[in-house]
């Protein structure tokens, strides 16, 4: 439920109809100040908010229900973007955001060297995966803490604020000490655990979409991290399971412009993952951002043939610098940038 206040509304108005509210009917009350008008959502067991009786509070222009079962994510309680800042890089923005970055952290030197590389050809945010949700135990499962270690130094080169994947709840104190951008991977988007604890620092996170899950249990997943109190999510499309084999997973495009219209968050794409193959990552990459995507995330190695996860899908740091160029162009025609 929503309140569309009346436009001469004080400050001390809002704090007291707030007040009123919450104690009164056992709601969370979350007020948008906007420029031109202040909204407040209601959240939790809305079903005892008496309608009437509140439509004709002084305050209140109007009031909407919302169906939707996410709240804090759903555009009508935040109609204007969300735009993080994560160390300086905007998020959500005008500018379409870069994060690319080998599979795995492998070693000191092919972290550094990548990061650099990537840099150099506009990437603004560095990825790593330290800890490697694997589909066999017997692969390549990260270099861990280890890991984490070395994407730090990286960044102290770079600059680049990093973004990593965690796993469990237990690494959380280790991700804050060293992680910029937290990332939930496909495989623990319904980790209901994770996300309630992620929701209880102010980490940025972002939430990969699970290969076998709908739109709204995405967004539903992003309510479990801000009905937290951690406003700061990212939501990637990065492909789903189809009936199709000729690409890893299906990249569903259309994710993109519904994910817009439904939510304020930032929206990125994976078209790494999506895929699976380094040629079709550029096609991708570029309708990605036709379509409206806030970001990408990119697989880059300097050796993906000797890479010890998802070679194939990964790009060299010169075909990354291609895609880019390519990239900045169909950011302008369609008056972002890059
Ligand atoms: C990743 O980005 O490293 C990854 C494992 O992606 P996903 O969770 O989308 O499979
Ligand atoms: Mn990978």
């Amino acid at each position: 439920m929503i309140l569309v206040l009346k436009q001469d509304i004080t400050r001390e108005h809002i704090d007291a109809l707030c007040e009123t509210l919450e104690s009164r009917y056992k709601v969370k009350t979350n007020p948008i100040y906007g420029k031109e008008q202040t909204i407040v959502g209601l959240v939790g067991d809305t079903s005892r908010v008496p309608e009437e009786e509140i439509s004709n509070f002084d305050s209140v222009e109007r009031v909407v229900k919302v169906q939707e079962p996410f709240k804090r994510a759903n555009r009508k309680f935040h109609p204007d973007n969300t735009v993080l800042n994560v160390n300086g890089v905007e998020i959500g923005g005008q500018k379409v955001v870069l994060c690319a970055g080998p599979c795995a952290v492998e070693n000191q030197q092919m972290i550094t060297e990548i990061a650099a590389g990537v840099k150099e050809a506009g990437a603004v945010l560095l990825r790593g995966g330290a800890f490697k949700p694997r589909t066999s135990p017997y692969a390549f499962q990260g270099l861990r803490a280890e890991g984490l270690h070395y994407l730090k130094e990286a960044r102290d080169c770079t600059g680049l604020p990093i973004v990593s994947e965690i796993t469990n709840p237990s690494q959380i104190d280790l991700f804050m000490e060293y992680v910029d951008i937290i990332q939930v991977g496909a495989r623990n988007m319904q980790n209901f655990e994770l996300l309630k604890e992620l929701g209880r620092h102010k980490r940025p996170i972002l939430l990969k979409r699970g290969f076998s899950n709908s739109i709204n249990e995405l967004l539903m997943s992003a309510e479990y991290i801000m009905s937290e109190g951690n406003p700061n999510v990212i939501l990637c499309e990065r492909g789903i399971r189809t009936f199709e084999t000729a690409t890893r997973n299906t990249l569903d495009l259309s994710a993109i412009p519904v994910l817009k219209a439904k939510t304020h968050l930032p929206v990125f794409v994976d078209p790494s993952h999506a895929s699976g193959f380094a040629s079709y990552v550029e096609p991708l990459a570029l309708a990605a951002i036709a379509v409206g995507a806030d970001g990408l995330e990119i697989e880059v190695h300097n050796c993906p043939k000797c890479a010890l996860s998802d070679g194939p899908q990964q790009l060299l740091p010169e075909q990354f610098a291609g895609l880019v160029k390519k990239a900045r162009a169909v950011a302008e025609s369609i008056g972002r940038s890059l």
